[in-house]
């Protein structure tokens, strides 16, 4: 997690090892009853979820605002709409998806066949974070259902109201032998961990990811790792800077900039950032009005802890919009700092709020050598109009994502893997991506016995050279 000083390891009380030791191993039996191999079987408990989240949809807008000042339109949008958009898609798709894939065996092994095989991997765990607690829980479990696992789920214990929702949700409408919720900290997901899984699907921050890894490597159980870290935008010349940032202030805005993929700051020339910063103010305004403390549609800091040390990373001498925090209230304005350098605290961490730092770069290219310099981010963003500027960020940097002109939107792209790369994390979900990470590709292969060609590469050799 971002806590200050980093995760606390704790020891699990002895209650909660048995009570979960008891919850994986109905999973497990589950597993093996077979139940979950069935496309149609499959299909129906994907309907069930999906008919879950309709039924329980006003419990889980009510647990978001709660939980995160989450508008519901909002919560719809990134959260709700999401999930029945990848189980309407997943069902769609599913039939074809598993049907095992030809593979050329070549000369070797003719006459024969190969095939893929999806396999599901057993019983998986899925550890969800904060900030969008039901799309984060949620999408990875349409994966491992549509893979043919078993599953439990652990939400965060920093949005109870929206863990608790789901708690209700999926033990109302889904197999218990199928899919289970256990809620709680770190005592019960450190009990969790000590479990054998055949796959640990984690998001959230990096310093708890060493902790998941390292307890997953115990069991030699694989890990997918969804994390963060700070998605920088460049802003070339010649954009058109009002509806860049337009853009850039709504994927920074929305859920209060607690999102894995915000433009965590932004780097141009100072020409541009000068005539940038007046486009910033407006587009604040226009989605937010003048106090966006009245905003219906801007959400709260999850926590006051979070709340402060935001508020420790915005330096007033910076400030050029907003700045205002209300710690018991869970808000900090939208706020821009300007003058920033990379040395300066809110460049430290991933800002995970509503506050943007300025950089000055003298060029596009020095911007590329700052992202490369870096953590490879889980998304770069690019404003750019000219092409071979957009190309010497896609060729020249890594990052999970890039997006050029756009931000946040690229993750509804369906048949796009989403996932990180180095400190952002590493495998990928969505869609078709999501089968593959919850599922083993088998290799089937099939040399008939007669003729029995083997026995041309089988000793004494006789007559036979190597050939290299
Ligand atoms: P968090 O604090 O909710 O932690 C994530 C999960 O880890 C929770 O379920 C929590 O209970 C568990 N956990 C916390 N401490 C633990 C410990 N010591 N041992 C075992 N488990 C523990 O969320 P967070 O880490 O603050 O989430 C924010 C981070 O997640 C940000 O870095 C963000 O960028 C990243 N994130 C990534 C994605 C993505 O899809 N790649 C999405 C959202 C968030």
């Amino acid at each position: 997690s971002s806590s200050p000083g980093g995760p606390a390891r704790t020891e699990a009380p002895a209650v909660a090892q048995v009570e979960i030791a008891a919850q994986v191993a109905a999973l497990r039996a589950g597993f093996r009853s077979g139940r979950t191999r069935p496309l149609a079987a499959r299909l129906a408990a994907l309907d069930a979820l999906a008919r879950g989240v309709r039924e329980h949809g006003d419990a889980l807008r009510e647990a978001l605002r709660e939980d995160l000042g989450k508008h519901p339109v909002e919560a719809d949008v990134t959260e709700i709409g999401p999930v029945l958009a990848e189980i309407a898609h997943v069902r769609r798709n599913l039939r074809r998806w598993l049907v095992p894939r030809p593979v050329p065996l070549g000369a070797l092994l003719a006459p024969g066949s190969g095939r893929l095989h999806r396999d599901p991997l057993g019983t998986v765990l899925v550890i969800a974070p904060w900030n969008y607690p039901v799309n984060l829980s949620l999408m990875p479990l349409i994966g491992a259902i549509a893979g043919g696992n078993t599953a439990i789920l652990k939400p965060s214990e920093v949005a109870p109201a929206s863990s608790a929702a789901l708690a209700a949700l999926i033990g109302e409408h889904l197999d218990p032998a199928w899919v289970q919720v256990r809620e709680g900290g770190v005592p019960e997901t450190t009990a969790l961990l000590a479990e054998r899984f055949d796959l640990v699907f984690y998001t959230g921050g990096g310093p708890v990811a060493k902790i998941v890894a390292h307890a997953a490597a115990e069991h030699l159980t694989p890990v997918v790792l969804e994390l963060g870290g700070k998605s920088p935008v460049f802003v070339d010349e010649g954009t058109d800077l009002a509806a860049a940032a337009r853009r850039i202030i709504w994927g920074k805005l929305t859920n209060a900039g607690q999102t894995c993929v915000a433009p965590d700051h932004l780097m141009a020339t100072r020409a541009t950032l000068d005539a940038l910063v007046p486009h910033l103010r407006d587009a604040i305004r226009a989605q937010h009005g003048a106090d966006p403390r009245h905003s219906p549609a801007y959400g709260r800091i999850v926590n006051q802890r979070h709340t402060e040390r935001l508020a420790a990373l915005i330096d007033p001498a910076h400030v050029v919009i907003g700045g205002q925090v209300d710690i018991p209230a869970r808000y900090v304005a939208p706020t821009v700092l300007d003058g920033v350098r990379p040395a300066d605290p809110c460049m430290g961490e991933e800002i995970f709020g509503p506050i943007l730092p300025l950089l000055e770069v003298s060029s596009a290219d020095e911007a590329i050598a700052r992202i490369e310099a870096g953590d490879a981010p889980l998304t770069a963003y690019v404003f750019s109009p000219d092409a071979q500027v957009q190309d010497r960020f896609v060729r020249g940097t890594r990052s999970g994502s890039l997006a050029l002109d756009v931000t946040l939107a690229h993750l509804g792209a369906r048949e796009m893997p989403f996932g990180g790369v180095g400190a952002s994390g590493s495998g990928a979900y969505h869609g078709r991506a999501s089968l593959e990470a919850f599922t083993h590709a088998k290799p089937v292969v099939r040399k008939p016995l007669s003729p029995d060609t083997l026995r041309l590469i089988q000793p004494p050799y006789s007559g036979a050279r190597a050939r290299l």
